[in-house]
């Protein structure tokens, strides 16, 4: 077999990659091994197949190492807890990678077509726009909704029916007040942050941007957002494809350079994680592996941020009762575990309930649930199970992929009533009950 991506991110970081101690701390936080009970489908399993492929004792090709590897959802819990630092994560992106070699002919159906959509749509801003603008029509005039209601969608696939509900649960239950005014409130002449619009959040959930961006300036941040920004890449880095990842990766860094000493502000932790992890990626990128550095250095959540500056207190919010579920990448990949909890704290009077389970993955893992929905409705009941016995009315989460995951299964299994937002949303609409952005735009 020629030098795979397998075979030189091993090479490359050998003493990391190749630490696991095979001690098996890790079983029992991985989601697929509590499920199927198999070693394969545990951290280290997963590793094994991987050495073994990288020493050519197993085909990258094979049924066992396509089917384990594609099983995990890369949630990175296994590196929490893996007291030999193995950082499984970027192992398993070089792992997919090596998948992504396999003729294309040999390819199911559904892998093909992420592949295409993702060569074709999401490299191209325009194109992927224009998907957006498509998607968003076809959910504001409710047709996923009247689809799933009337039952035609069933008949045609569960999985079309699961992939509409999805896009349904994108759409706002509840409009802010202040998003008459889409204009952010006039900037103060602080600390200057760089927004992180990403594709999804664009696309889909504009109104979080917006919202982060009020809540960063009534925090005495001066927005700005660069126009030349792309999607982060993080769907095609865990798809294996990694040089798709470089090139956005690349376009995202020259974006950034205008304001070299502002932090990077993002409000997804699919995105975060990866942003933070372009010195990763780009390491052996003469021209950009230094840019890299600095500029995952400059990336920090919305939560991280509003944890150092020190978050202002808002008014109390005729909430119901509200939990958490914290994003696999934010908690994980960018070790973010109390300051989401801090933004819903600001919010004085919330009823808050904390939720069993709420570390553990919700089977949404990018196109996770589309491409293994099997296994990810497992993970995504037991999730709704703990949702219900809580009695939670609203659940808060710092990722659009968990939002959609938990909004569409809430769907269709008989929890509508279930309001899910970002944090920020939250907070944004206690500041706006505060009389802070009138003040300020007065000001
Ligand atoms: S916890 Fe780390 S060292 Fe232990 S088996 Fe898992 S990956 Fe290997
Ligand atoms: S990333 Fe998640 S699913 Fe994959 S091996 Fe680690 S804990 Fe298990």
């Amino acid at each position: 077999m020629a030098t795979s991506q397998l075979q030189s991110a091993l090479a490359s970081e050998q003493d990391k990659l190749l630490a696991c101690v095979h001690c098996g701390l890790c079983l029992e936080a991985c989601p697929t091994y509590i499920h199927t009970g198999d070693e394969n489908d545990s951290p280290r399993g997963r590793l094994y197949l991987m050495r073994a492929v990288e020493e050519g004792r197993l085909a990258p090709e094979s049924n066992a190492f396509r089917q384990h590897i594609n099983r995990c959802l890369g949630c990175r819990a296994c590196e929490s807890v893996c007291p030999a630092g193995v950082e499984y994560g970027q192992l398993l992106e070089a792992a997919r990678a090596d998948l992504n070699q396999t003729p294309e002919r040999q390819r199911s159906l559904r892998s093909a077509l992420l592949h295409f959509t993702l060569r074709h749509i999401w490299l191209h801003p325009m194109r992927l726009r224009f998907a957006f603008a498509l998607a968003r029509l076809l959910r504001n005039v409710r047709l996923p909704r009247l689809l799933i209601k009337s039952r035609l969608a069933r008949l045609v696939s569960p999985r079309l029916e699961f992939a509409l509900a999805l896009l349904d649960s994108s759409l706002s239950t509840r409009r802010s007040k202040h998003e008459k005014n889409t204009q952010a409130a006039p900037s103060f002449a602080g600390e200057k942050a760089l927004l992180f619009t990403g594709c999804v959040m664009q696309g889909l959930f504009a109104r979080v941007n917006r919202a982060t961006a009020r809540v960063l300036e009534a925090n005495g941040c001066a927005v700005l957002t660069p126009s030349a920004q792309v999607c982060c890449g993080a769907l095609h880095a865990h798809a294996g494809d990694l040089e798709g990842a470089r090139q956005l990766a690349r376009r995202n860094i020259d974006a950034f350079s205008g304001e070299a000493d502002a932090k990077i502000i993002t409000n997804a932790g699919g995105c975060g994680a990866l942003l933070a992890s372009y010195k990763n990626l780009l390491e052996n990128d003469a021209e950009y592996s230094e840019r890299a550095r600095d500029f995952s250095a400059r990336v920090r959540d919305i939560s991280q941020q509003l944890e150092k500056t020190g978050v202002r207190q808002g008014a109390k919010l005729d909430e119901c009762v509200t939990t958490y579920d914290a994003s696999c990448h934010l908690l994980y990949g960018q070790h973010a575990v109390n300051a989401p909890l801090e933004m819903l704290r600001a919010i004085p009077g919330l009823r808050f309930v904390p939720l069993e389970g709420s570390e553990g993955c919700c089977g949404g893992a990018g196109v996770y649930n589309l491409l293994e929905p099997e296994m990810s409705s497992r993970i995504l009941n037991e999730k709704l199970a703990h949702i219900k016995e809580i009695g939670a009315q609203t659940l808060t989460t710092g990722n659009p992929g968990c939002h959609m995951q938990i909004g569409a299964g809430a769907q269709l299994n008989g929890m509508e009533h279930l309001r899910v937002c970002h944090p920020v949303e939250l907070l944004d609409e206690s500041y706006t009950s505060a009389g802070f952005y009138e003040k300020e735009a007065g000001q």
